[in-house]
C-alpha cells in the first residue's frame, strides 16, 4: 500500500505564507486573503469578490473573520472593481468563513445567503442546492457539498471555476469534522464537483488550483481510500482506540493538527462501522469486525 501522490507537488504553487494578499484570478474574481493564518487555515481564509466587470456590483463569498484590516482590503478590492457589495454568500458555518457575514452584510446593506438559517440571519436567504443565483451581472450555481460540515455548499461560476470553501484546500487535504461531518457524503460531494468538470478550484484556504482540478479531486478520493486502508491495517496491528490510530496513521503530520485528524478518524470509523468492517465499543474501543 503506497500513498497516492499529490498532483500539485509539481505545479509550482506559492509556498505557505507566500500567497499574495489580493489577486485578480480572472475577470470575474478577485481573491482577498484574511490575516488569520494557522495550521488549520493555512495562509488564512480566502475571501472572494465575484462580479461581472462593468456591472458595478459584486458578491462576497466567505467574508471570513470580522477583522478591520481584512475589511479594509475587501473594500479596496470592491473599489478597484468599481463595485458595491450586493450579497454575501457563505460556504459553511465555521467562524473563519462566516464570522463577518452578518456585520458586513449590515454594513453593505447586502443580504447574507447560506445553507444554514443561523448563518443567513433573520434578513437573509437560505440557499437550496441546485438553484442558480443571478447576481452582480453573472450566474452562480449553488452546489451541495456536505461532508466537511453538513451545511457545506460550493458555488460554480459562469467561467466554470468552482468556489469550494473547505471541501478542497489549496494545500494538503481537508478534514471531515466529527460528529457533524460525514465521510460518505464527503466522498459523494467530491465526485459531484469532479463531475462538474471545473476549470479551476478556488479554495477556502491556500492557493487556487487551475492546472488540473480533476486530478486534485481524484487525489482527494484516493487519499480517503488510502486512509481507510491505513486505519484497517493499524487495527489489525493492534491499535485499539482513536488516539492510538491517530498516532500511527498521522505520525508524519504535526501534532497541532492531531485533534483535527482525530475528528477525521472518528468520521471514517463511523463509515467503516456502517459497512461492517470495524466494531466500535461503548467505551471508545475500536476493533476489526
Ligand atoms: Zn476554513
Amino acid at each position: 500500500m503506497t500513498a497516492p501522490s499529490d498532483p500539485r507537488a509539481g505545479w509550482g504553487l506559492p509556498a505557505p505564507g507566500a500567497l499574495p494578499g489580493t489577486a485578480e484570478l480572472e475577470p470575474l474574481v478577485t481573491r482577498v486573503l484574511a490575516p488569520n493564518p494557522s495550521p488549520m487555515t493555512l495562509d488564512g481564509t480566502n475571501t472572494y469578490v465575484v462580479g461581472a466587470a462593468g456591472s458595478g456590483q459584486a458578491v462576497l463569498v466567505d467574508p471570513g473573520p470580522d477583522d478591520a484590516a481584512h475589511l479594509a482590503a475587501v473594500e479596496a478590492a470592491l473599489a478597484a472593481r468599481d463595485a458595491r457589495c450586493v450579497a454575501v454568500l457563505v460556504t459553511h458555518h465555521h467562524g473563519d468563513h462566516a464570522e463577518a457575514a452578518l456585520p458586513w452584510g449590515a454594513r453593505f446593506g447586502a443580504p447574507v445567503a447560506a445553507a444554514s438559517p443561523a448563518v443567513a440571519g433573520p434578513g437573509g436567504r437560505v440557499l437550496e442546492p441546485g438553484e442558480r443565483l443571478a447576481l452582480a451581472g453573472t450566474a452562480i450555481d449553488v452546489v451541495a457539498t456536505p461532508g466537511h460540515t453538513s451545511d457545506h455548499l460550493a458555488f460554480r461560476l459562469e467561467s466554470g471555476a468552482v468556489l469550494v470553501g473547505d471541501h478542497v484546500l489549496g494545500r494538503g487535504t481537508s478534514v471531515v469534522t466529527h460528529p457533524e461531518g460525514d465521510v460518505v457524503a464527503y466522498l459523494e460531494s467530491l465526485r459531484r464537483v469532479h463531475d462538474l468538470g471545473p476549470s479551476a478550484l478556488y479554495c477556502g484556504h491556500g492557493p487556487e488550483l487551475t492546472q488540473d482540478p480533476g486530478a486534485v479531486l481524484a487525489f482527494y478520493l484516493a487519499h480517503r481510500a488510502f486512509r481507510e486502508e491505513q486505519l484497517l491495517d493499524a487495527l489489525a496491528d493492534g491499535a485499539g482506540s482513536v488516539d492510538e490510530l491517530v498516532a500511527v496513521v498521522y505520525a508524519a503530520v504535526p501534532r497541532e493538527v492531531w485533534p483535527a485528524a482525530a475528528q477525521s478518524t472518528r468520521a471514517t470509523l463511523e463509515k467503516l462501522a456502517a459497512e461492517g468492517r470495524v466494531a466500535l465499543g461503548t467505551a471508545g474501543e475500536v476493533r476489526p469486525a
